[in-house]
């Protein structure tokens, strides 16, 4: 438990069933204050994603690749095991809206109760994202008709869109 972990190295951990852009505003104020962001796509047995482990790994690495102090792994587990294998001290979370903190408050607490050692910081995106939920996005992609499809790339990086549609079996 003693082990030093580096407080100049985050770690943003989420489902990521799709990457949306609010996730992608998080992580690019993440990488403008820490040296190194660890983004951790946790693969949930209980959950049936829309994607694979394997399609979201390359799908966020293809979207973040610009940010070259950022990079991307899946893991099983808990979050907090997760972050100190990556030798980091900080879990980023990023909030929208008041109910988010609510739930946040829950997750931080259980997760300091499980590692005192690593702290939880909290971000903001973008208010043009403040609505922007994967659950959302998957809503929209599959529901939506003519130019309220067009209206993805508002929500999603463009990388994502094409192989959203085709999970629906829709074109653009
Ligand atoms: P989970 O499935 O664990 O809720 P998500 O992939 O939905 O994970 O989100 C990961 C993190 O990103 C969480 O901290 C969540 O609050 C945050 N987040 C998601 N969407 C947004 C957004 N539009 N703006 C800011 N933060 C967001």
């Amino acid at each position: 438990m003693s082990t030093a972990l580096s407080s100049h190295h985050a770690v943003y951990v989420g489902s990521f069933d799709p990457l949306t852009l609010g996730h992608v505003d998080i992580i690019k104020r993440g990488a403008a204050i820490f040296d190194r962001i660890t983004v951790g796509i946790g693969i949930n047995p209980g959950k049936d994603p829309l994607f694979s482990p394997e399609e979201r790994l390359s799908l966020t690495r293809s979207v973040l690749a610009p940010l070259k102090n950022v990079e991307t792994l899946c893991f099983e587990g808990l979050t907090v095991e997760f972050i100190r294998h990556c030798g980091a001290r900080v879990l980023l979370r990023g909030v929208r809206t008041l109910s988010d903190i609510e739930t946040e408050f829950t997750f931080t607490l259980a997760n300091r109760a499980l590692d005192p050692q690593i702290d939880t910081l909290f971000l903001m995106a973008s208010e043009k994202y403040t609505h922007v939920s994967s659950t959302l996005i998957k809503q929209i992609a599959q529901l939506a008709q003519g130019a309220a499809v067009g209206k993805l790339n508002e929500f999603v990086p463009p990388e994502v869109i094409q192989p959203l549609l085709q999970k629906y079996q829709r074109t653009k």
